[in-house]
């Protein structure tokens, strides 16, 4: 049975470390994989990388479609992903559950090609647009240690800087994970 894992919030350095590439057939995966998975919709997301679970691969899992009517759960693992080109542009809200309760929206953009490889070891190229460009782009910055908030305007920053201070100030490496056991 997959683990729920707990979630790194912002101000945990993991979320600020550029990860390190991942070999599919590492036994780790085996289960950490099905794990982040349940844990993506254990939390409502529509990705989840895995920095934001602790661990220090480039990996992370997207469902975009998710949670929308008569969708079923379509999750993909994406393991080393590259973005090989970008295209036009998009701007739309965003959230994360590494930074809970912050909105604000994001320039991204609106047409991406990207290679991955699958957890049985196949490379795979593909295109993207809209929503799941943005999720795939959204994901691809953790990975790098970047999160959303990083790519705002000014003032969108200004307006959450109290917010993303007292976040950053309350976490403490290992003392901040959120476990949600008020649930
Ligand atoms: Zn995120």
């Amino acid at each position: 049975m997959p683990t729920t894992l707990p979630i790194r919030i912002l101000g945990d350095a993991i979320l600020r470390t550029k990860l390190q590439p991942a070999d599919p057939q590492d036994p780790f995966l085996k289960s950490f994989l099905p794990d982040l998975i349940q844990t993506m919709y254990e939390r409502d997301g529509v990705g989840l990388a895995a920095n934001q679970v602790g661990v220090n691969l480039r990996i992370f899992a997207i469902d975009p479609w998710w949670g929308r009517e008569d969708e079923e759960q379509n999750p993909r693992v994406l393991i080393n992903p590259e973005i090989l080109s970008m295209e036009g542009e998009q701007i739309g809200e965003e959230g994360c559950i590494s930074l809970p309760e912050i909105y604000a929206n994001v320039p991204r953009a609106l047409k991406i090609t990207y290679r991955y490889l699958t957890p049985e070891g196949e490379s795979i190229t593909a295109t993207a647009e809209g929503f799941e460009a943005v999720v795939i782009q959204h994901e691809y910055d953790h990975l790098d240690g970047i999160v959303f908030t990083d790519r705002i305007s000014s003032l969108a920053k200004l307006k959450l800087k109290r917010k993303l201070k007292d976040m950053e100030a309350q976490a403490q490496d290992g003392v901040n994970l959120r476990i949600y056991e008020e649930e």
